[in-house]
């Protein structure tokens, strides 16, 4: 069931999103050569905490999951795509980060991630993540009433499509609200004019994720979290969560 929200649930929800824009400006400041993945979480902890804002990523344990996640903050590193622990692995001269933050306010979910490099990036990566924000953008740009969940589809996969690269099978965007995953979900590929329509009040994560070598395969990691692509080529991520409304877009997770 998807949940119609009230404007006044929307301006909470700006909040948690506020936060949550926040949390991720603190991790990638944070990111420097020799710094560990932990020390990102810790940097987006600080910011949640002081906030007095809590984390929807924090002990989450869906049924696949062998452990409930341990961190606030996803952090995945080149081949990585998705759902990366944050450890003790320091990040080293032009690393590809995804960096996936969430936080509850006041009951409220927001849930945002964006990807960056450290020390001399590559151009191939700047170009990648540019790919992963440029389709971001398109799935925002047709997150309007009138449109459908097809049409937000279809604008994300153009983009990644058209630049070649791989969009990973089987994880996408989803409606967001007091829990982090509700209906309905947002697929990053799709058919224009299909799917439900878009109504004022509904508020979605849109997150656009690209695999530079083309292919859509993926397989998850031992430690029963992080996804990796099956290519072992990099991957970008980018994700705003978004409510639909009659005066259009409204992105909730920007600074
Ligand atoms: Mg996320
Ligand atoms: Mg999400």
């Amino acid at each position: 069931m998807v949940e119609i929200k009230s404007d006044t649930s929307i301006e909470a929800m700006r909040e948690a999103g506020r936060i949550v824009a926040q949390a991720l400006a603190a991790a990638r400041e944070a990111a420097d050569v020799g710094v560990r993945l932990r020390d990102l979480d810790g940097a987006a902890r600080a910011v949640l905490e002081e906030a007095g804002a809590g984390s929807p990523f924090l002990g989450y344990r869906p049924d696949w999951a062998p452990v409930p996640f341990p961190a606030v903050l996803c952090v995945s590193v080149n081949d990585a795509v998705v759902h990366g622990i944050p450890g003790d692995y320091e990040l080293r001269d032009g690393d590809l980060v995804s960096a996936d933050c969430g936080a509850v306010l006041d009951g409220w979910v927001g849930d945002a991630a964006v990807s960056f490099t450290v020390g001399r990036a590559r151009p191939q990566d700047l170009r990648l993540i540019g790919t992963a924000q440029e389709a971001l953008d398109a799935g925002i740009a047709a997150a309007v009433v009138g449109n459908r969940i097809g049409d937000i589809a279809h604008a994300v996969g153009r983009v990644c499509r058209s630049a070649g690269y791989g969009i990973p099978d089987g994880i996408g965007g989803h409606g967001v609200g007091r829990t982090m995953h509700e209906d309905p979900g947002v697929p990053n590929e799709g058919r224009p004019g299909r799917g439900m329509p878009l109504r004022h009040g509904m508020v979605l994560a849109i997150e656009p994720m690209v695999i530079a070598g083309g292919h859509d395969d993926t397989f998850t990691a031992r430690d029963g979290w992080t996804v990796r692509t099956a290519d072992g080529s990099r991957a970008s991520h980018a994700e705003h969560t978004v409510a639909i409304t009659d005066d259009g877009p409204r992105i909730l997770t920007a600074l």
